[in-house]
């Protein structure tokens, strides 16, 4: 073990981390020492972690990093899991796994570059920006867009927006965390009762901030162009909009307060060492079909049962009673794609074509402001088979409208995307947004 610290969760025991989420383990009533690398308690450290992006040329090479995703010990974190041959593949390597991972890939004939020389440089140059640019905003108008942060920013800001426009947005609370933080909802409304509505949620996997980050600002561009814009204007006149900022808000404060690459819930599972579940597979969709783990160690653990996660279950609740959402969208980041269902089978889904003009007409707009190319598909062709996700449980629910958004980037930063992109990524992804909403407007159902 080449790395132990002192963790002290909020519910009193003592953790030991290796860097990567995936093996974090409890060990309660142990005393364990830092080793090494040298750093002050509770911070998180991934000195000399590089991210590699593995090329796959065929099912064979597939298979082989399907092999090393399976080699526990190397403590590996798959920012892009493998898929079909030629998809890129990105991997978090720890320091002491380099030599054996670059081993491993060599003898195999696999080729690789090194995509990300030093993680630990990257999370610096965040906290740095994020240090210089901090400031207590009095109104959303001084509030800074261009900078990530925590929690308790995110929230004070969704009050504020709401105080400023008390015709407009209210706060909603659809459940409590796991760990007991309150899952807030904003609500635009300009009206009516139960109008049909579109939902749109971000930070679900709590590591990709760019997320929660556009979230921010677009809830912030609802309220500013709702009676300046007239195509939106429109769109808010005759339907509601549902906005989740931190859809996973103890996922969300961990990457803050300890582990910045946490992707997963913070819940605890009987009868295992490992922390979490992965909310997007945690949906009642083909749940436990291939495209998700049976292993709570694994980033990608399904949960002991659909809808085992309280901030999964307190969307389908609130989606189930509201009964009228016609537009669901699922905010993760990265990879610049926009995707429909299915992701859990490989038979199309009816409106297949419709959704299809959807994306290419959404993607189209997304590339007209800055030309950042999104790819689009089902989740299945697209990417790979993944099951009990978000937007397949909502399109078998009858939400016709149905997508998920991969933001940027490519992988040249990947889940670490400079402060100063998040504009320009929330300005084009709302392009896209508009395109799928103005559509839903216009073909009721
Ligand atoms: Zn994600």
């Amino acid at each position: 073990m080449n790395e132990q610290r002192d963790e002290h969760s909020e519910k009193g025991q003592e953790q030991k981390s290796w860097c990567s989420g995936k093996w974090e383990k409890r060990t309660p009533h142990m005393r364990l020492q830092l080793v090494w690398p040298l750093q002050s308690p509770g911070s998180f450290s991934i000195a000399g972690h590089q991210v590699l992006r593995i090329s796959a040329a065929d099912e064979a090479q597939v298979q082989m990093v399907k092999e090393l995703e399976d080699l526990e010990h190397l403590q590996l974190d798959f920012w892009r899991g493998p898929a079909q041959p030629g998809s890129p593949i990105d991997v978090r390597v720890p320091f002491p796994s380099i030599q054996a991972v670059k081993v491993f890939l060599e003898a195999r004939g696999l080729r690789y570059t090194i995509m990300i020389e030093d993680v630990q440089s990257l999370l610096d140059d965040e906290q740095e920006q994020m240090f210089a640019s901090r400031s207590r905003a009095r109104s959303t108008n001084t509030f800074n867009y261009a900078t990530y942060h925590t929690l308790e920013e995110i929230y004070d800001f969704m009050d504020l927006l709401a105080a400023e426009h008390p015709q407009l947005v209210s706060k909603l609370q659809i459940g409590s965390s796991y760990e007991g933080r309150p899952i807030y909802v904003l609500k635009f409304s300009t009206g009516g009762n139960n109008r049909p509505a579109i939902w749109i949620d971000t930070g679900i996997h709590s590591r990709e901030w760019v997320t929660q980050a556009s979230g921010v600002w677009f809830a912030k561009k609802i309220a500013q162009d709702y009676g300046q814009d007239p195509a939106f204007t429109a769109i808010l006149d005759n339907m509601d909009i549902f906005l989740e900022i931190v859809t996973n808000p103890d996922g969300f404060a961990f990457t803050h307060s300890k582990n910045r690459m946490w992707r997963k819930t913070r819940s605890l599972t009987s009868g295992s060492t490992c922390i979490g579940v992965d909310p997007n597979r945690n949906w009642d969709a083909g749940f436990g079909k291939a495209g998700s783990s049976s292993n709570p160690c694994s980033e990608t653990y399904r949960g002991k049962f659909a809808n085992s996660e309280v901030e999964v279950k307190s969307i389908v609740d609130f989606v189930k009673e509201h009964g009228n959402i016609k537009a669901f969208i699922s905010i993760h980041s990265y990879s610049q794609l926009l995707l429909y269902p299915f992701g859990y089978k490989r038979e199309s889904p009816a409106d297949k074509d419709e959704l299809d003009q959807v994306a290419k007409s959404a993607v189209e707009a997304l590339a007209s402001l800055y030309g950042t190319k999104f790819k689009y598909g089902s989740i299945i062709t697209t990417i790979y088979q993944a099951s009990g996700g978000t937007i397949d449980w909502t399109y078998d629910q009858g939400i016709k409208y149905s997508f998920t958004f991969e933001l940027r980037d490519t992988g040249r930063y990947g889940f670490l995307l400079p402060a100063s992109q998040i504009i320009p990524t929330a300005q084009e992804t709302w392009l896209a947004l508009l395109t799928i909403m103005e559509h839903t407007l216009n073909h009721p159902y």
